[in-house]
């Protein structure tokens, strides 16, 4: 129940649009109920013959349903008596009339306050999701699956979005019509009622019982929709190497064989489903054939004060009651559904975001002096430790590079560094600020990452590169656009810097995209600078330029370096060699290089002198 009012406050305050729902609601029941009220004295007109006798005087006025009854037939019979039958059928077609007017009418106004509510339930719900995956830390993502995300994003969104609309017809609207209909039965004649209501239960649990177990297969295909989202969102972002190692078949397996599980789940989900329509139809048929006997006898035997016209409405009457009920237990089960479709989205919501500011974290001021890891230990898993003990120092102004094999723990040290993750033991300073102490945007602010894979957005190049500023001139991102080598090709593209460069920038040639990445850094013009370096795929041509730009991006900055090609990095300040997350050697290119050691070993591998 927490879960579900949670829900409905997205709209927020739920309260709010209560009021007016009902205010709309009650006429159109009202006005609904009249309508078939009013059939009795139009069958008495078509086909009967009895008098009516007139009222000289108009009744009394009362707020109930006599007196609307009275006062219906004061105008009536007069119609009746002064202008005839016709004018009498006449006057009644146009009361029914304006009584179905009114009562679509107020329905169509409460749908309104329906529809306004459950779209923003919608809005403040996606809102509030994706603001979370934004938030969320990145070991977060190490785990959850991307389908399975956006799955959530869309069909438990929309679950939900279906359980709001029927939980408020079924709390208000469906009710309200079943007591004002069995209302007007009682009116009608009290005698059949009771006896008939007798059936309702029996019909009405048979309902229920369908839905419930329909519950339990509607949970199922959530999930599984999710894999075969999974499956395409893999094959979207890997179709280069789909093709290139011809694992189209591959991939087309593995999508049939979610896509098939889908199918087969829904199959009997959906044959439930469907069969809760014709059974509660069937059963619904046989309640009121049963007070068409009973009723049937009633007349016939002439036992009640039941006319043939209150009889026929009164069936009519009470196949509507059906209806109500059986949405009522349909409902039920959208709620359901919506509830387990909401808790997992309220679950990702919920999730606790780890890397935290404390409450007194100051800005970071400009960086000036040096960057210090302190006995630095930091695993992803309890069982082993990725990061063992490491003590770097860079200075303001220098550059110290990592090397080792992958796996080497190279990354995460400089994951750590953004605050990626915290670190488990030790601290890592930047000008003897502990970088937990500091807020997490100035301390991203002055950091600038060029990853080995390129981060590109289907956007235009310009955007590409004022990537997250606002108010960005174009001469500051054609001259950092210049500096990393980039200009050039960009002004050969059909519509220069407005190009848009496609799904992850998959218009441009690996180089390319690597250029424009560096301009993203230079334009944000960091004082410390992170290089997973990335001119290992590169061809020699690219890899000049991009190793150029490189360079030009490094000028007057403090760097990291992720070195990947030892040949880059022989001038770096310090070289730190990590094995299994441990440093173990460190020093200049040349000291490293004659103590034969693993830098060395490395070197001779690349057949660096
Ligand atoms: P390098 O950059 O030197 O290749 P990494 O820092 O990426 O090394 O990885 C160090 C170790 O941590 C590796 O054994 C890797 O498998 C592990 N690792 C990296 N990222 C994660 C993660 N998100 N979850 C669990 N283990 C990880």
């Amino acid at each position: 129940m927490k879960v579900f009012f949670r829900l409905l406050n997205y709209a927020r305050p739920f309260r709010h649009y209560l009021p007016e729902y009902i205010l709309w609601v009650i006429p159109s029941i009202i006005f609904g109920a009249m309508n078939f009220a009013l059939l009795i004295p139009l069958l008495d007109v078509l086909f009967k013959t009895q008098e009516l006798t007139v009222q000289t005087t108009l009744p009394d006025f009362q707020l109930s349903a006599d007196y609307l009854n009275a006062l219906f037939n004061y105008f009536f019979a007069e119609i009746a008596q002064s202008r005839g039958k016709i004018a009498a059928l006449e006057f009644i077609c146009l009361t029914i009339l304006i009584s179905v007017f009114l009562a679509n009418f107020f329905r169509w106004f409460a749908q309104r306050v329906l529809i306004r509510m459950r779209t923003w339930v919608v809005f403040r719900l996606r809102k509030a999701y994706f603001e979370q995956m934004t938030r969320l830390d990145l070991s977060f993502f190490h785990h959850q699956k991307k389908g399975n995300l956006l799955s959530i994003m869309s069909t438990d969104v929309q679950e939900v979005e279906s359980s709001v609309v029927s939980s408020m017809q079924i709390l208000f609207r469906d009710p309200l019509q079943v007591i004002a209909y069995v209302g007007l039965l009682f009116i009608i004649s009290v005698k059949l009622t009771v006896l008939t209501l007798v059936f309702f239960p029996i019909s009405v649990l048979a309902i229920a019982r369908i839905s419930k177990k329909l519950r339990q297969a509607a949970n199922q295909t959530q999930s599984l929709l999710g894999k075969i989202l999974n499956v395409t969102e893999e094959t979207l972002s890997g179709i280069r190497i789909i093709k290139a190692f011809s694992a189209e078949r591959f991939m087309q397996k593995k999508f049939n064989q979610e896509n098939d599980t889908y199918r087969r789940v829904s199959k009997s989900m959906n044959n439930r489903r469907e069969l809760a329509s014709p059974l509660s139809e069937f059963l619904g048929v046989a309640t009121v054939i049963v007070v068409l006997i009973f009723g049937g006898i009633m007349v016939l035997n002439n036992q009640s004060n039941l006319t043939a016209a209150q009889f026929i409405t009164y069936i009519a009457l009470y196949s509507q009651i059906i209806p109500p009920i059986k949405n009522i237990s349909t409902a039920v089960s959208t709620i359901q559904r919506g509830l387990v479709a909401g808790e997992r989205v309220l679950k990702i919501i919920d999730v606790p975001v780890e890397i935290t500011e404390k409450p007194e974290a100051t800005e970071l001021a400009q960086f000036s002096q040096k960057i210090e890891y302190q006995n630095v230990s930091f695993s992803y898993r309890k069982d082993a430790p990725t990061l063992k003990n490491i003590s770097i120092t860079l200075e303001h102004g220098k550059m110290v590079a990592l090397v080792g094999k992958s796996g080497s723990g190279k990354s995460t040290t400089a994951d750590l560094l953004c605050r990626f993750y915290d670190v488990q033991e030790g601290a890592i300073f930047v000008d003897n600020q502990d970088i937990r102490d500091v807020t997490v945007e100035s301390l991203r602010a002055q950091l600038g990452i060029v990853t080995q894979e390129p981060i590109l957005f289907h956007d235009t190049v310009f955007n590409n590169i004022a990537f997250g500023m606002e108010n960005v001139d174009e001469e500051e991102v054609v001259k950092a656009a210049k500096i990393a080598n980039a200009h050039e090709f960009i002004v050969q593209m059909e519509e220069g810097y407005q190009t848009v460069i496609g799904d992850r920038g998959s218009k441009l040639s690996g180089g390319q995209r690597q250029r424009l990445s560096i301009a993203r850094a230079v334009l944000k013009n960091p004082s410390i600078l992170i290089l997973d370096e990335a001119t290992s795929s590169l061809d020699t041509e690219s890899e000049r330029l991009v190793q150029e730009s490189i360079q030009n991006l490094m000028k007057n900055r403090t760097t990291l370096v992720i070195a990947h090609r030892l040949s880059t990095i022989q001038h770096a300040d310090e070289i730190i060699v990590m094995e299994e997350g441990e440093i173990v050697e460190r020093g200049s290119h040349e000291q490293l290089f004659h103590q034969n050691g693993i830098y060395r070993k490395l070197c001779d591998m690349q057949s660096v002198v």
